[in-house]
């Protein structure tokens, strides 16, 4: 069989091995049948389900056609199925969503609530994950020869987990992966070896564990063809943590111990066998590039002079970071392969190396089935169009249908149909519905920041006699990490005694407790956000805005204030406002345990 995949792009490599040839013929078998293989799944996921009290609900009587599928089954969002989630969650076993058992949720950063959603998952579906990841460097091969001649340094990490009342694992689908026998007792694969060893990976204080993956990767850094992170967020953390940690990483090189900052005994264990000798001409080296004080532009380059392009996701509320991975690589290639969620994974990108902006990915038929709700149109009215029937150039809502119970569930993210891939659709991610901010995976909306605004000032600012007018937030990235800016305009009621620093500054924290749970846990676990920032502006700023979005052509009857802003003459005009700025004093309370 020949590998069209191969003869249409116009790189092109033949594929390294046998194991790739199998994988391409699969990718070209999924995307040649796409309305075939969504029919034969929907029939498996409700003849396999039909029993269970869910589907029961919706009278199928045994159908498992689409049509009575649409029919009768709502499409819904998380709300509608918290119950029955909140049962499992609390440890009813019986089948209420799947007659498969639940194994464990997964912890997604979309939230409801404020805590994060919990999407059951079923022992198998690790086997669809597997499946989607076996493909990546099938693909990627066939652009990039010689992969498997040398390492990938990619900064893998797990993040806490709880445990539900009723005794299931609670976790983030990454997480739940690296700690599984799938990752754990990974066949040798030549094109996926890592730098990092799997106690780096798995220890879960996040400064160890980062600590020993940048050292791993400075002692291995010829033999690195590829870096990355999951998201661009993460790999940026990476070059932070080099710059602020490059000497006590250059002392470890240079006497060849491990710092005693490391305490966790399976990385200490593996590291002996890593950092064997004193190595003074890498020390050097290192020092030579690091200690440029402020002078980072090309560091990737630099280190890592073979890297041949950068592992990350650069799209949806990602693409922030572009120019900030283009400094610091000297222009690499940045390869997203995969469209993911804890929901389902959804499918991977066959050029993986094109353009930031012309990123598409081709959904896998075989993970989930697959609806499209247009964006357009009213959501009352619509018909949800299959996965084979959705037209080039329109933009739609992903609903999706999964194994392990979830039935036409609206997974928040509006896709844009880009082309076609044998019958397959492929889809540039457009962005995620209702998110107002987003640093790295946390996901703010217009009503939480509205609550976060509303709690602040009337706990604190009430009582004076002050009221915040108007607001507006920008995710400030240009630090990193990143964190969130909210710009007041205030009525003080005693103009000659506005609130203090110390108020201002208790907003601040006030706000980041009324954030939700993702948020929080990144400022406290994960360090990935910094301080929330308050920037108060002069009386008046809010109508210059105004007068400005007019003067461009916004209607007077219909303006509203943005509740988030990027353009920048619009942040520029704000900051030449500025009154005074704050941050958050400490940390907002956050526990892996969750609060309801
Ligand atoms: P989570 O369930 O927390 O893993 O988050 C999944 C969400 O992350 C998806 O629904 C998307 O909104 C976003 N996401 C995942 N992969 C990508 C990607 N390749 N490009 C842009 N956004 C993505």
């Amino acid at each position: 069989m020949i590998v069209d995949l191969a003869l249409k792009s116009p790189m092109i490599h033949s594929p390294q091995s046998d194991k790739d040839l199998k994988a391409l013929r699969f990718i070209e078998e999924m995307t040649r049948n796409v309305d075939f293989v969504q029919k034969k799944v929907i029939k498996e996921i409700l003849s396999r389900n039909s029993e269970t009290e869910y589907l029961k609900r919706f009278g199928l009587k045994g159908f498992t056609d689409r049509k009575t599928f649409k029919n009768k089954v709502p499409v819904i969002t998380y709300d509608d199925i918290k119950p029955e989630i909140q049962r499992i969650a609390n440890g009813d076993r019986s089948m209420i969503l799947s007659s498969h058992p639940i194994t464990e949720f997964l912890t997604s950063s979309g939230t409801s609530a404020g805590e994060r959603k919990l999407m059951p998952t079923i022992e198998e579906d690790m086997d669809r994950r597997q499946l989607l990841y076996s493909l990546q460097m099938p693909v990627m091969n066939l652009y990039v020869p010689g992969l498997g001649k040398g390492k990938a340094l990619h900064f893998l990490f797990v993040k806490s987990e709880s445990k539900t009342p009723g005794g299931l694992p609670a976790r983030p689908v990454l997480t739940s992966y690296y700690k599984s026998e799938h990752f754990k007792r990974r066949p040798y694969d030549p094109y996926n070896v890592y730098t990092s060893p799997n106690e780096a990976i798995l220890c879960p204080d996040s400064s160890q564990s980062m600590y020993t993956q940048m050292l791993c990767g400075l002692l291995m850094r010829h033999e690195i063809l590829r870096l990355g992170a999951v998201f661009a967020s993460g790999l940026l953390r990476a070059i932070r943590f080099l710059q602020t940690n490059w000497q006590e990483l250059v002392s470890d090189i240079s006497t060849g111990t491990l710092s005693s900052r490391i305490s966790d005994p399976g990385i200490r264990e593996s590291m002996s066998k890593i950092l064997t000798e004193p190595d003074q001409e890498l020390a050097d080296y290192i020092t030579s590039v690091c200690c440029h004080d402020n002078n980072w532009e090309g560091v990737i380059t630099k280190i890592w002079p073979n890297t041949k392009y950068l592992d990350v996701i650069v799209t949806g509320a990602m693409a922030q970071y572009i120019p900030m991975l283009e400094y610091y690589s000297g222009g690499l290639p940045m390869a997203c392969t995969m469209y993911a969620s804890s929901e389902s994974y959804f499918g991977i990108n066959l050029k993986p190396m094109c353009k930031p902006s012309e990123v598409s990915y081709t959904i896998m038929p075989n993970m989930a089935y697959f609806e499209f709700l247009p964006h357009e149109d009213a959501p009352e009215r619509t018909e949800l169009v299959e996965l084979a029937d959705v037209e080039v150039g329109k933009e739609y809502e992903l609903v999706i249908t999964t194994y392990a119970g979830l039935y036409r569930y609206r997974v928040g993210d509006i896709l844009q149909v880009t082309g076609f891939y044998n019958s397959a659709p492929q889809f540039k991610f457009v962005r995620r519905k209702n998110v107002l901010l987003s640093i790295e995976s946390d996901k703010t909306d217009e009503a939480e920041l509205q609550k976060a605004v509303e709690n602040a000032s009337s706990m604190l600012l009430e009582e004076q006699g002050t009221r915040v007018i108007e607001y507006t937030s920008y995710a400030d990235t240009k630090t990193i990490p990143g964190h969130y800016v909210i710009y007041w305009e205030l009525l003080v009621k005693d103009q000659a005694n506005p609130p203090s620093d110390e108020v201002m500054a208790k907003c601040c924290l006030e706000m980041e407790e009324s954030l939700n749970s993702v948020y929080r846990q990144s400022r406290v676990a994960d360090k990935s956000i910094g301080p929330l920032e308050i920037r108060v502006v002069k009386n008046g700023t809010f109508e210059e805005l105004m007068d400005y979005a007019i003067s461009r052509g916004a209607s007077i009857n219909q303006y509203k204030v943005p509740r988030c802003v990027s353009f920048t003459p619009i942040t520029e005009l704000l900051d030449s406002r500025v009154a005074s700025t704050h941050f958050s004093p400490a940390l907002p309370q956050w526990s892996p345990e969750r609060r309801r």
